[in-house]
C-alpha cells in the first residue's frame, strides 16, 4: 500500500494551510470532486484554487485541522501533492483518450511516471509533463522532463479535392503542392496532426506514432524551453528507459536550488546530451 504524506503549505496567515491536492495529468471523478467540496466547506474556505500545474488546493484551513481533513479526502481515495526538492505532481494533457489531435495515450504516461517518480527526492523541484501533440497543451516543453507526441502522415491522392487545407493548416510550412501532389517535407514536419486531422477527404493517414522527450524546460525566474533529448521514440518503454537515465543524471550532477535545464546550461548542454545518448552508466 502506498504510504500517505501530508503537503500543507504555510499561509501568510498565521495558522492557516493550503492543503495541496494530487491529481495526476489534471483527472478527478466525480466521488473525488464532491469529497474535496465537502472539506473545502467544512474546513476551507468554501473554494479550492486551481493551480497553474493542474493542481487543487484548499486553501484556510487551521492547523488542528489538517488531519481529519487529509483523512477525509484521503477516504475518497485524493492523495497529497508535493512541494520542495522532489518530484511535483505529473502533469498531462487529455491526448489520444479524447482529442482528436492526440497522438499518445498520456493517461497512461502520466500515471507511469507518477507511480515510479512521484516525490522522489531531486536536488531541487523536478517537474514532468506529458503532451499528447506538438500543440503542447500539456506543457512538455516547459517542464523539467517533457514527453510530446507526435505522429508520421502520408498523402494518398485517393479523394483529394485539391483543397488546399493541408498547405494551409500546416504551421511550419511542411506541405507543398505540386502538380496536383500533395508533399510533405520530413525535415520541415513537427508532427503535430493538422493535416491528418483537418483533411475533409481523410488523403493524410498516420504512418506511425511516436514519443519526443524534451529536458531541461523551466518557467519561473529564469525561463528555459526544454531541449530534445530524443525524437519519435517507438515505445513508452523506450520512454521511460531514457527518463530513468535522466532522473538518475540530474540526482548525481544537479546542485542544490539548480533546475535540471540550468545544470544542462552549466555543464555544457552538448556534453549532457551525448552521455544521456550513450549506454555508459550515466
Ligand atoms: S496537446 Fe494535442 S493532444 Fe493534447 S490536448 Fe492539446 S491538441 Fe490535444
Ligand atoms: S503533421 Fe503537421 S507539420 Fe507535419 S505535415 Fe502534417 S500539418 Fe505539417
Ligand atoms: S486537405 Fe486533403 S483534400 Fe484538401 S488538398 Fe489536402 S489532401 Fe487534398
Amino acid at each position: 500500500m502506498e504510504k500517505s504524506y501530508s503537503c500543507n503549505i504555510k499561509q501568510k496567515q498565521q495558522g492557516k494551510f493550503a492543503i495541496r491536492l494530487r491529481a495526476v495529468g489534471g483527472d478527478l471523478t466525480v466521488e473525488q470532486l464532491s469529497a474535496i467540496s465537502a472539506v473545502a466547506e467544512k474546513y476551507g474556505a468554501g473554494g479550492v484554487h486551481l493551480t497553474t500545474r493542474q493542481g487543487v488546493e484548499i486553501h484556510e484551513v487551521s492547523t488542528e485541522n489538517l488531519k481529519a481533513a487529509q483523512a477525509e479526502l484521503e477516504s475518497a481515495g485524493l492523495k497529497m501533492g508535493a512541494e520542495g526538492n522532489r518530484v511535483r505532481i505529473v502533469m498531462a494533457c487529455p491526448g489520444n483518450a479524447t482529442c482528436r489531435f492526440g497522438a499518445i495515450n498520456t493517461k497512461s504516461l502520466a500515471a507511469e511516471l507518477d507511480r515510479r517518480y512521484f516525490r522522489m527526492d531531486t536536488p531541487y523541484k523536478l517537474k514532468m509533463g506529458v503532451t499528447g501533440c506538438p500543440n503542447n497543451c500539456g506543457k512538455a516543453r516547459e517542464a523539467d522532463i517533457g514527453v510530446m507526441g507526435v505522429r508520421v502522415p502520408k498523402w494518398t491522392a485517393e479523394g483529394c479535392i485539391q483543397c488546399n487545407i493541408c498547405v494551409d493548416v500546416c504551421a511550419p510550412k511542411a506541405i507543398h503542392e505540386a502538380d496536383g501532389l500533395y508533399i510533405r517535407n520530413p525535415d520541415a514536419c513537427i508532427g503535430c496532426s493538422a493535416c491528418t486531422v483537418r483533411c475533409p477527404k481523410g488523403c493524410w493517414n498516420t504512418v506511425s506514432y511516436g514519443y519526443t522527450v524534451l529536458i531541461g524546460g523551466t518557467l519561473g525566474k529564469l525561463p528555459r524551453l526544454g531541449t530534445p533529448l530524443a525524437e519519435n521514440l517507438a515505445s513508452e518503454e523506450e520512454v521511460l528507459e531514457l527518463i530513468d537515465r535522466v532522473v538518475e543524471y540530474f540526482k548525481k550532477h544537479g546542485m542544490k536550488r539548480e533546475r535540471l535545464g540550468h545544470m544542462l546550461d552549466r555543464l555544457g548542454q552538448e556534453k549532457v546530451l551525448k552521455e544521456l545518448r550513450s549506454d555508459v552508466p550515466v
